[in-house]
């Protein structure tokens, strides 16, 4: 549990985000892998779905990154970086806001693109 959820749970309920592809509407993100980073972009530690993104390695770039894309329809969403994350190991999904829609779960629009 990451610290922003604990004033959520003490309102009496679990405030859950989901975060979809902008383009169809995939779920790809939960607000429970969101972690705070120094860069203005949202970033996670992992996908909801093992086939949420696809991951294109750069193998001719000199940091270790990976391009992310919507694992649905391809929509570009941002880069994965190696060993960046919040614990040793975990990789930084950096994914450019405008790239998700973000809605409540168990909010009845989010069957929009289904
Ligand atoms: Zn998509």
């Amino acid at each position: 549990m990451s610290p922003e959820d604990v004033p959520r749970l003490l309102q009496g309920k679990i405030f859950q985000n989901v975060y979809m592809c902008a383009k169809c509407g995939y779920e790809l993100f939960s607000s429970r892998s969101k972690h705070e980073h120094l860069s203005p972009w949202p970033a996670f530690t992992g996908t909801i779905h093992d086939d949420s993104v696809a991951k294109w390695p750069q193998h001719n770039q000199p940091d270790a990154f990976t391009t992310v894309s919507c694992g649905k329809c391809g929509h570009g969403l941002g880069h994965e970086f190696l060993n960046d994350g919040p614990k040793r190991g975990q990789s930084r999904l950096r994914i450019f806001s405008s790239s998700l829609k973000s809605i409540p779960k168990g909010n009845k629009s989010a069957s929009q693109g289904k």
